[in-house]
């Protein structure tokens, strides 16, 4: 349609003024401006359609120290990328994050450093996360239900959430936002509370349709899946939700509530392709630069960065190298997992 037309072209072209210079560009005349940086693969938690139950982590050696992560952060913001989420695995279980998180942030040329975190940890790390420098952040809650919870997380405790949620909330983040992963059968029947308890406290919310990551044994992801059209039907049911072309450059579409401080987003990998307006790369905690979720196709930063210590042009021109073979688009099928790895090894 017109109106997505347009979305593309103004998150491909007017979300950066940078001089072009100071730009990656794909070859699908994307700007990349945005780098998800995943700090570990490990978790306090073990979702069912994040994780088998039963994971093999990367030994220590194979992480990038935080020093490394440092680096590579910066070199992506002397290329021209404005805004990092840290992610994982769980950021808040990675020991000196607080020190990553005020190392990045005073990076000239970042307009945002974010997180994306299951929330559990915030109830100890919150107030100093803002303080060294962190803008917004993302919470993943996919029930409000303890039982469900933990069924969900495989071991969480919802209380836990709740004191993690409390604790941002007090540290006074610029926006919070809720991330949903709607699975039918699980949590489908819990949209509207989930949306509800978002607007009382003044959150964002997202809902967002499973992607096949990796091999799940717990539930058939061609049972599970629900898209997203199923789920804003649900929504408009109870609210009054307003079309916006507002993004925060992410694959979201937003939705106003009306009356509401509160956004509604809907991230549809599955039902609604958005690969045209995609901005993003990402960097596992092992220091491989992935071009695409959907996509082998990744490069070794790492011993880059191992074999030729300091060697900041090298560096640059290997991410400015990559980004050449970035993707067009992925092409995800629930009924089958081309891409073995999972969410966490990925940096969700
Ligand atoms: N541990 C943090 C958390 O849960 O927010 C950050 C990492 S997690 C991998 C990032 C986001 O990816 C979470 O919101 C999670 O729900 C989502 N996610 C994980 N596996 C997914 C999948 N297979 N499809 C869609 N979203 C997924
Ligand atoms: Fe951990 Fe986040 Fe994956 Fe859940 S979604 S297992 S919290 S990394």
């Amino acid at each position: 349609s017109l109106l997505l037309k347009i979305r593309i072209w103004a998150v491909t072209h007017v979300e950066t003024n940078q001089h072009p210079a100071k730009r990656l560009i794909d070859p699908y005349n994307r700007t990349i401006s945005y780098l998800r940086l995943s700090v570990t693969d490990r978790c306090n938690l073990r979702c069912t359609y994040c994780m088998a139950e039963k994971m093999q982590f990367l030994p220590r050696q194979k992480l990038l120290t935080l020093e490394e992560i440092r680096d590579v952060g910066k070199a992506f913001v002397t290329l021209g990328i404005n805004k990092i989420r840290l992610t994982g695995g769980e950021p808040l279980v990675r020991r000196g994050i607080i020190g990553l998180v005020d190392s990045l942030a005073s990076e000239e040329g970042l307009d945002e450093l974010t997180m994306t975190t299951n929330g559990l940890l915030l109830e100890k790390k919150a107030k100093d996360l803002k303080l060294a420098g962190l803008g917004r952040l993302n919470i993943s809650v996919d029930s409000l239900i303890p039982e469900k919870f933990r069924q969900l997380t495989r071991f969480g405790d919802i209380k836990d959430w709740h004191k993690g949620v409390n604790a941002a909330k007090e540290a006074q983040f610029s926006n919070i936002k809720l991330n949903v992963v709607v699975l039918k059968g699980f949590n489908d029947l819990e949209i509207c509370d989930l949306a509800e308890y978002a607007i009382a406290n003044e959150f964002d919310i997202s809902f967002i349709e499973e992607m096949p990551l990796g091999v799940t044994k717990s539930h058939d992801r061609v049972q599970t899946q629900v898209c997203c059209g199923d789920i804003k039907q649900q929504l408009s049911q109870k609210f009054e939700l307003i079309e916006t072309i507002e993004r925060t450059g992410g694959p979201s579409r937003y939705m106003r509530v009306a009356g509401t401080k509160s956004k509604i987003g809907f991230i549809s990998p599955i039902s609604e392709n958005f690969c045209g307006a995609c901005n993003r790369v990402r960097v596992t905690a092992d220091g491989r630069l992935l071009l695409c979720l959907g996509n082998e196709n990744s490069i070794d930063l790492k011993s880059i960065i191992r074999n030729h210590p300091g060697d900041e042009n090298m560096l640059n021109e290997a991410i400015r190298g990559a980004i050449q073979n970035k993707p067009e688009r992925h092409y995800f099928d629930p009924s089958r997992t081309d891409i073995l790895r999972f969410m966490n090894t990925t940096g969700g």
